[in-house]
């Protein structure tokens, strides 16, 4: 199978080497059961999954791309750039991401003194029972924790109630810079994506200079069809990336079966005219071994 023949790419999700519940070898079965053709496991700042990524979905019968998606701050608010495609070993990607992980657990020990502050005791030792990697304390294990204490009936009340931006249990944090988080990806031979840009709190004149300087330090694709869009916002990110001459990607963001909403594999196709990002990424995709003839 060519790269264009490819129509049921997912290529955004978490393990529990970042904020997901299941194993990346789950990850690949349920990818494979849901007709996923190419897969990418893109855990928050983080590596270290795909090497067991890969061995899962060639076991699995699926193609793969690596992936990861980085946290950077960009004009105050938090942005998310998925690399695509890169070299797993490159070392500058392994010390850029390492350094992005860095604060991660002093924000965290923060976020539980702001969360005491409202009644919420031992929050940092509650979250980390849900943790899998030590260096990936992040928001989502703590909104695991609220739920499980009954604190809020499931995590988006959790979000919104306690850790976004205004509430007792956010703290503003700095992550990369946009400008290195592309380049990480690019000189490890990758492709860097904007994440659901739909998420974004922007203006339409703070949305088009994202835009304007992710592509000028390199950036080649925005997400089209995420599990974070809506249909309009399919249309409209899609003419987005015709706009800016970017590929088009697409990505449930699945990251737990009691959670999320969209499941591996389950979105719609992109939209024609598009380029696909994994069209761009023919050479740097992992062929699964063809399934041996049977007799
Ligand atoms: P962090 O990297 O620690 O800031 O955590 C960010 C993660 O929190 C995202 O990747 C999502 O998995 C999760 N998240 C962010 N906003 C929400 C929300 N409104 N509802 C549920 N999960 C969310
Ligand atoms: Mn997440
Ligand atoms: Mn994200
Ligand atoms: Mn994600």
């Amino acid at each position: 199978m060519s790269a264009t023949q490819i129509l049921n790419a997912d290529l955004h999700c978490h393990s529990v080497v970042s904020d997901g519940t299941l194993t990346p070898e789950a990850l690949a079965v349920r990818a494979k059961a849901n007709g996923v053709e190419l897969w990418s496991l893109t855990d928050h700042d983080e590596i270290s999954g795909q090497s067991r990524a890969l061995a899962a979905a060639h076991a699995a019968g699926l193609h793969y791309l690596t992936g990861t998606e980085i946290s950077v701050t960009f004009a105050n608010v938090t942005v998310h750039i998925v690399g695509l495609g890169f070299d797993h070993l490159d070392p500058a990607l392994h010390s850029g991401l390492h350094a992005t992980r860095g604060g991660r657990s002093n924000r965290a020990m923060e976020m539980a003194e702001g969360l005491a502050a409202v009644g919420i005791k031992g929050s940092y030792e509650g979250s980390l029972k849900y943790v899998g990697n030590p260096e990936l304390i992040s928001r989502t294990h703590f909104a695991r924790f609220l739920v499980e204490t009954g604190v809020c009936k499931d995590t988006p009340e959790v979000f919104r109630k306690y850790l976004t931006d205004g509430k007792p249990g956010f703290v503003p944090h700095r992550w990369a810079s946009l400008k290195d988080a592309v380049r990480w990806i690019a000189d490890a031979g990758g492709i860097a994506v904007i994440a659901h840009p739909a998420r974004y709190r922007y203006t339409p004149t703070e949305e088009y200079a994202l835009f304007s300087e992710f592509k000028a330090h390199g950036g080649r694709a925005i997400e089209v069809v995420t599990g974070s869009h809506s249909p309009a916002e399919y249309v409209k990110y899609a003419d987005m990336a015709t706009e800016f001459g970017f590929a088009a990607s697409r990505g449930s963001d699945f990251h737990s079966p009691d959670e999320s909403h969209t499941d591996l594999g389950s979105l719609p196709p992109l939209p024609g005219a598009l380029t696909p990002v994994w069209a761009l990424l023919a050479d740097r995709i992992h062929y699964a071994p063809a399934p041996a003839a049977a007799g």
